[in-house]
């Protein structure tokens, strides 16, 4: 039985997401058909449109922060059953044979696919995916209150263990990832420095909120020396704010999949072991430990939601940060 369902549609990069009426196939072995309930909607996805990322399958249903429930099973599927309630992340496929995959970095495969950019996304009533790489949600989370974890929590996540022991750690750029991990970092007894976009005093407030010790203009010094930083926004001349304000042996980790080229700055900022580091992507290893944390935390996700015949509008305003918290479109049945 196919089934038809209204997505919104990306048919070439910078231009606006259309409606469309898409037909499904039954899912195949292994995959489940996924009744979309919200879908967060994240920086890469605008990436993805503004054809910062290069290689989409055209025409694309963006999203990748997918929370929905199993509409049906294909063949060999065991391990969910009709009606549960499931997450669909950025990572769609791997092909299990590389030395990554092997090794425990599935997130470095070359050959990975990826939701919402070579795999149609959530923007929609319905999509299929690889049953293997879903994740069952938990917790008394809305349909709507989860989708942010579904990356700016599992990407998050993997910044913040990236960032080590660190016990004053920094955020630059307060959006839908920090105001995740900002919680997750206090509740393991880290104090967290929140650099904002320059005179953005609601992010600031927001931060504290939050429980950062303090929130400050991304332009101002740090009050104390940095264990390590975290980047979340893709605005590159933080990365050489970052490395002034960490400490030697400090690491600056930058967590978006995108960044303009980083201008030189001078060695003297890299000298004493001085780490810069990227995250790529994730691994089911890293969902599974998120979202088994998320709850117990917990983690309280602050949305903006938006319907999703509004879905060019919420990336606008994520574009220009118009936002507290992390935007996410409802789906209605
Ligand atoms: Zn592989
Ligand atoms: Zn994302």
């Amino acid at each position: 039985m196919t089934r038809r369902t209204t997505a919104m549609v990306l048919e070439s990069a910078r231009t606006p997401l259309v409606r469309r009426e898409l037909t499904l196939a039954d899912p195949g072995p292994g995959e489940v058909l996924v009744e979309v309930a919200a879908c967060g909607v994240c920086r890469t996805d605008l990436h993805v449109v503004d054809g910062e990322l290069t290689e989409p399958s055209l025409p694309l249903v963006p999203g990748h922060e997918v929370v929905g429930r199993i509409a049906a099973l294909g063949p060999g599927v065991a391990r969910f059953e009709a009606g549960q309630r499931v997450g669909v992340p950025w990572l769609g496929w791997t092909c299990g044979a590389c030395d990554y995959c092997r090794g425990g970095r599935e997130n470095l495969c070359p050959e990975a696919r990826f939701t919402g950019y070579t795999l149609n996304g959530g923007y929609g009533g319905y999509l299929l995916a690889d049953a293997r790489y879903c994740f069952p949600i938990h917790g008394d989370y809305g349909d709507a209150e989860a989708a942010p974890l579904l990356c700016a929590g599992l990407i998050g996540y993997r910044s913040l263990v990236m960032a080590g022991e660190a016990r004053c750690l920094g955020l630059y750029g307060f959006g839908a990832a920090a105001h995740i991990v900002a919680q997750v970092a206090r509740h393991q007894g880290r104090e967290v420095y929140a650099f904002v976009r320059p005179g953005d005093a609601a992010a600031k407030a927001f931060a504290r909120e939050l429980g950062a010790v303090w929130a400050g203009d991304s332009g101002e010094a740090a009050p104390e020396e940095l264990d390590a930083a975290i980047l979340y926004a893709p605005v590159v001349s933080l990365v050489t704010a970052a490395q002034k304000a960490v400490r030697p042996r400090g690491t600056v980790v930058c967590a978006g999949i995108y960044m303009t080229d980083i201008p030189s700055f001078p060695y003297e900022l890299r000298w004493r072991e001085r780490k810069v580091v990227s995250v790529a992507n994730l691994t089911r290893r890293d969902g599974e430990d998120f979202l088994a944390l998320a709850p117990k935390v917990p983690v309280r996700t602050t949305v903006q939601r938006f319907p999703l015949a509004e879905a060019n509008e919420a990336l606008a305003r994520l574009r220009d940060g118009r936002l507290t918290g992390a935007p996410v479109l409802e789906i209605a049945g």
